[in-house]
């Protein structure tokens, strides 16, 4: 197989370089600062779209692949690399809207059902990943694999000679290869022209300490959700905020979370909140994945756009851009 040059190191681009590099492709990466420290590092690790009957089939097409992939995906992350990502079949309670007429017929056409629970629907295949540990293990892994990651190396465009694209340009150096992975996240669209446009949308997330046991499930309730990790501590999110490339976070946000986790688990109350951050969650006009040939270049692929599922969404995406390069080539 040929050069592939992955650009971006989130959980889309190390998925993508390890797949690639798994079906024979020589593969180098390449981030803007050190991978896994963006959207990818900020979510929450829920292997499922939160309510999945308001997403459109590609959205479920990739995260019902992935779900059925990650647990072993995980369990072979840990023994290649010694980083265990932490999966774990929570199951997910479900507060609202299980009972919309919509979310029935969705349910009923994907064989789906849940288990009576006093506070709601309880969906217990649903699991979790803790990001930020999955994020170490693909990096240590791919490395293992032979991917070059080159990081600090902004991409700043596409290299053309005589029509065609023959790598990338960075500040200090060019970057040569027959094919680029564009896997930039929320900054897709600010160095290379989509067909769609790419932009992000903030979402601030607090972390509470507690002890195992206290949550047991993940519970989504009006949209926000409150995830029991291994280890007791809680992350509780989220904001969806349109406000361009800000980081900022604010008190009022902490104290809603902070509310929203209180009222439904009033033993949190003693829980200390130890973190605060927001993440660019990478959103497409269309609101749908963006996932194949670039419109103007034969040998430039996109996978981008994974809004609220990137991590849920990651393996299948990346095994679907892998056969499409791989069949190219
Ligand atoms: C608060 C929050 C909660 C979330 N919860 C969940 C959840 O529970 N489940 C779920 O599935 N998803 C969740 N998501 C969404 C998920 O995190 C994203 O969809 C996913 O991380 C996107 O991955 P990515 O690799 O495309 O982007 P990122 O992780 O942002 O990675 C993009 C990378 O590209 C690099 N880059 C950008 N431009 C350039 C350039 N010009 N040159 C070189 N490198 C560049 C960046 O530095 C970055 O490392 C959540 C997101 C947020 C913010």
């Amino acid at each position: 197989m040929s050069d592939c040059l992955v650009v971006g190191g989130g959980v889309i681009g190390m998925m993508t370089a390890r797949s690639l590099a798994l079906s024979g492709a020589k593969v180098t990466l390449l981030d803007q600062q050190q991978c896994a420290q963006e959207s990818s590092w900020a979510g929450g690790g829920i292997i499922s779209p939160l309510y999945p009957w308001k997403y459109d089939n590609l959205t479920n097409e990739l995260s019902i692949a992935s779900q059925v992939v990650y647990e072993q995906l995980c369990a072979q992350l840990f023994e290649d690399t010694g980083i265990d990502p932490q999966f774990l079949k929570s199951g997910l309670l479900m507060m609202d809207e299980y009972d919309l007429p919509e979310a029935k017929i969705w349910m009923k056409s994907h064989g789906l059902d849940y288990q009576a629970h006093q506070s709601g629907a309880l969906f217990a295949n649903i699991g979790q990943v803790r990001n930020p540990r999955l994020l170490k293990a693909l990096k240590a892994d791919i490395i293992k694999k032979g991917v070059k990651i080159f990081e600090q190396a902004k991409v700043d465009e596409l290299l053309i000679k005589d029509g065609a694209v023959i790598g990338v340009k960075t500040l200090h150096r060019n970057y040569l290869s027959d094919y680029v992975v564009v896997c930039s996240g929320a900054w897709s669209s600010q160095w290379l022209t989509l067909k769609e446009k790419v932009f992000p949308i903030k979402g601030q997330m607090i972390l509470l300490k507690s002890k195992p046991g206290v949550v047991k499930h993940i519970v989504l309730d009006k949209g926000r959700y409150i995830i029991p990790r291994k280890d007791g501590r809680i992350v509780v999110g989220s904001t969806m905020q349109n406000v361009g490339f800000d980081r900022a976070i604010d008190d009022e946000t902490c104290q809603s979370l902070h509310d929203f986790a209180l009222n439904r688990y009033e033993t949190l109350s003693q829980a200390k909140i130890e973190h605060h951050w927001s993440g660019f969650r990478p959103a497409s006009t269309s609101a749908k994945v963006i996932l194949g040939k670039h419109s103007e270049f034969d040998n430039v692929f996109i996978n981008t756009g994974h809004f609220r599922n990137g991590i849920n969404m990651a393996p299948e995406s990346a095994k679907r851009i892998t056969q499409l390069i791989t069949h190219e080539a």
